[in-house]
């Protein structure tokens, strides 16, 4: 016999479990399926995670909203003031401080291990959340008027709608021919944890320079000692290389790539060399189904924008389906869906284009590009107002459209 709800939510990663959370506190009645088991979510990661992000104030309020941010232990999260970008290949640079721009701090880091924990804690405390875990979706039928799941652990499940947070390697998107504007950036990033000898200043730094884009995100210091999360991405046959350098070869490399700005005394954690790839679904909705997250889009993660245009996916999304449920519509019809579309699309191609035109403006090393590069980011250091502009934009507080 079929299990009725009013959503089904396949995919429990950051921001499939964020909108579960929120889309309950609504009353709305939410199965959340993911095909991993999600039992290692349930306590603190004891070693700090490869994998971070940066979160931005729009998405930590969604979080605070969600009971999330609350939980989180507070020496697990670092907070930025500054970010500091340069041209390797120049003397030009840009520094931004949240002084200057009137905010408390530009945003925070957390590893994504405590903030998946921490969404699980919150899913499991609500009432209106039935979770699938270690299943997935063996068939599926969509209509204007219902939609009907056969989970592969034999459970059939009945809904207003679909979400489709499932990625994005999104079957969901593929199975139901969501056409896609899609290209290789032809880098791979590598991520690890490093100790470094320096204090981070609780500065985000990043160089763009022969050696590719590397960023040093801070990480809470532990007995005095000093830890940054990287990110270097850098192309295939390079990101192969790096990989199985020796950790003391692998930090020499690290140290002349920052500048010589840091000493690096080790790495704390595995490498991963992560493929990137930008994505973008035409459509995000059919009758039935909304795609969010990964699963409609991904950018390159130079900017550290990935997740929190996914929370910004989750805030719009939960905005369109609570008034229409008050409204008494129904949630799976594509008049009600392509509110959440209208709302979101536009903001998201314009940060995709925008991560787009930057790596390919650093990508270059011809001499005569580099000296304008160089010039434009010397008089754009200079312009605060439109640094406050920017800033702004990458908090979540302003949008494009
Ligand atoms: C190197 C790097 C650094 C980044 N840094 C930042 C940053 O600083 N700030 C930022 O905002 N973003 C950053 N991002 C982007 C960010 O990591 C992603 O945008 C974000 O994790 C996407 O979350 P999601 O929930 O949409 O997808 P995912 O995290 O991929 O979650 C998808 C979930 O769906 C489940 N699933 C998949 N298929 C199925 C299926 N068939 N059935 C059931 N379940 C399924 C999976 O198990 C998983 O739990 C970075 C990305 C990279 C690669």
């Amino acid at each position: 016999m079929a299990k009725s709800y009013d959503l089904i939510i396949v995919g429990a990663g950051m921001v499939g479990a964020l909108s579960a959370i929120l889309l309950a506190k609504s009353s709305l009645r939410i199965a959340l399926v993911d095909k991993h088991d999600g039992e290692y979510r349930l306590s603190t990661p004891p070693a700090y995670d490869a994998r971070v992000s940066a979160i931005s104030s729009q998405s930590k309020a969604l979080l605070e909203k969600a009971s999330v941010w609350q939980g989180i232990a507070k020496d697990r999260i670092a907070s930025y003031d500054n970010m500091v970008v340069w041209d390797g290949l120049g003397e030009g640079y840009i520094d931004f401080n949240a002084q200057a721009t009137a905010m408390p701090e530009l945003g925070h880091l957390v590893e994504n291990a405590v903030l998946n924990q921490q969404l699980m804690v919150q899913v499991r405390r609500s009432k209106n959340i039935d979770l699938y875990l270690g299943d997935s979706l063996e068939s599926h039928e969509l209509s204007e008027s219902g939609v009907r799941v056969e989970l592969m652990s034999g459970h059939v499940l009945e809904a207003q709608t679909i979400i489709a947070a499932d990625g994005a390697m999104s079957k969901l998107r593929s199975e139901n021919a969501f056409d896609t504007v899609e290209w290789d950036y032809g880098h791979h990033a590598i991520v690890t944890t490093i100790e470094i000898a320096q204090s981070h200043e609780n500065t985000a730094w990043q160089s763009f320079g022969e050696e590719g884009i590397l960023a040093f995100l801070p990480l809470p210091s532990v007995d005095q000692k000093h830890f940054v999360s990287i990110v270097w991405s850098v192309p295939p046959k390079e990101a192969e290389s790096l990989m199985v350098l020796d950790e003391k070869a692998f930090c020499r490399r690290l140290h002349y790539a920052m500048n010589k700005r840091f000493d690096v005394l080790g790495i704390t954690q595995v490498r991963q060399a992560i493929p990137l790839r930008q994505r973008h679904a035409k459509q995000y909705v059919k009758a039935g189904l909304a795609l969010i997250g990964d699963a409609a889009h991904t950018i390159h993660p130079l900017a550290g924008q990935g997740a929190n245009l996914g929370f910004g996916d989750v805030k719009a999304l939960v905005e369109v389906l609570e008034k229409a449920h008050r409204r008494g519509e129904y949630l799976g019809t594509s008049k009600v869906l392509r509110r959440y579309q209208r709302a979101r699309m536009l903001d998201n191609i314009a940060m995709a284009a925008g991560m787009e035109s930057f790596k390919r403006l650093f990508s270059t090393q011809q001499p005569f590009i580099v000296q304008l590069r160089n010039i434009g980011m010397k008089q754009f250091n200079k312009g605060e107002s439109l640094k406050k502009k920017l800033v702004a934009r990458a908090a979540g507080l302003s949008s494009f459209s």
